[in-house]
């Protein structure tokens, strides 16, 4: 039996506390702690959460000796760029950022005609061990804080606004916890980056929570705590086969919650918020792909408020996991649709770096190594 990670190691050096780690009354709190007005707190989410700003010679606002003891209690750097490497003619670029204690993640910026999303990671490392998936090889190294986590969005987010990708200025309209990790096995850190995300300025980013995407392996019992908050976040549920015998070993969890106990909780969700859930089946040559798999899928999720995004397999290097055959691709969306279910076929950005997560933090161990 596979040993899944739910409890992190624990950082060896805690992370420094960011103001996005702290909900709002907290920040006025430890503002009042250092001898400081409360607003002094409000001043800082502005510059963070609506100029992207954590460079204190520019608060202008700010009295000059406050400046600086005001950005380390606040707003410490979180996140250094180790390096960016774009493809699409610029239009996706993938970000490795080296925390605190070394430890590397990485996000990757999308501009599409109609969107601007940005693919976040939630943990370092994934303890879910699923054999395809390059983050999943290397284990859970430990979990994001809410700060580390939001952090990468607003980075995301000050790129958008100075232009840097093709077409110049835009606005981050999406968010996609779809980078390493598992976001309902780091579940508090995950709910704090959300209400930054999603709490309108000068508190968070001010972007509608339908427009912020959580995904999971099927951890009912984060489904339904997902449930009581009452942020209704687009649900994604990665389930990449319907039958158990498979998905036990595609995706281990399924050992512990099966699929019709994950299919319930992404309904009891969609009774909830009225919001429907997405599907995520990455389509696997000769494992996943069968006609028949097709159609129990469809049976399945016939008459449910789902959506199946299909996602061609990018093969890690050295793994014998690779991309369906385009009939056999076809012939599988066709069964869906056959059966009333709404497919989409993701397009396969970033591809030409390391496109699947995990790889580009994977190579840049293993090359300082
Ligand atoms: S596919 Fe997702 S849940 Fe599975 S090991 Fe990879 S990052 Fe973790």
């Amino acid at each position: 039996m596979i040993d899944l990670v739910f409890d992190a190691p624990v950082e060896k050096k805690k992370a420094p506390i960011h103001l996005s780690d702290l909900t709002v009354a907290q920040r006025k709190e430890r503002a009042e702690e250092l001898g400081l007005p409360a607003f002094r707190a409000n001043q800082l989410a502005v510059h963070f959460f609506t100029h992207y700003n954590d460079d204190p010679e520019s608060w202008s606002d700010i009295p000059k000796e406050l400046r600086q003891p005001l950005a380390d209690a606040f707003l410490p750097k979180l996140l250094t760029l180790v390096r960016s490497i774009t493809c699409d003619g610029g239009k996706t670029r993938k970000d490795l950022w080296r925390l605190h204690d070394g430890v590397l993640v990485e996000s990757v910026l999308m501009k599409y005609t109609d969107r601007t999303t940005v693919c976040i990671s939630s943990q370092a490392g994934c303890g879910m061990k699923c054999p395809f998936c390059a983050t999943g090889q290397a284990g859970l190294t430990r979990n994001l804080t809410a700060g580390e986590i939001t952090a990468q969005v607003v980075m995301a987010a000050k790129a958008c606004a100075a232009g840097e990708l093709p077409g110049g200025e835009t606005r981050l309209s999406n968010v996609v916890f779809m980078g390493m990790g598992e976001p309902l096995a780091n579940y508090k850190p995950v709910m704090q980056s959300v209400r930054n995300l999603t709490s309108p300025q000068p508190n968070g980013l001010g972007i509608g929570a339908r427009s912020v995407t959580v995904s999971t392996v099927g951890l009912v019992s984060g489904i339904d705590k997902l449930i009581d908050e009452d942020i209704p976040v687009t649900l994604a549920i990665s389930l990449h086969t319907p039958d158990d015998e498979l998905r036990d070993s595609l995706v281990p969890i399924n050992s512990r919650w099966k699929v019709r106990e994950v299919l319930q909780a992404a309904d009891r969700y969609e009774a909830k918020t009225g919001r429907r859930y997405s599907i995520e089946y990455a389509l696997i040559r000769d494992i996943n792909d069968q006609a028949w798999r097709a159609d129990l899928l469809g049976r399945l999720l016939k008459n449910k408020n789902a959506h199946v995004n299909l996602i061609p397999l990018n093969p890690t290097p050295g793994s014998k996991w690779t991309a369906s055959r385009a009939e056999d691709e076809r012939a599988f969306v066709e069964i869906l649709e056959g059966y009333g279910v709404p497919v989409t076929v993701r397009d396969t950005r970033g591809r030409e770096i390391d496109g699947a997560c995990g790889q580009l933090a994977a190579a840049e161990v293993s090359s300082a190594k």
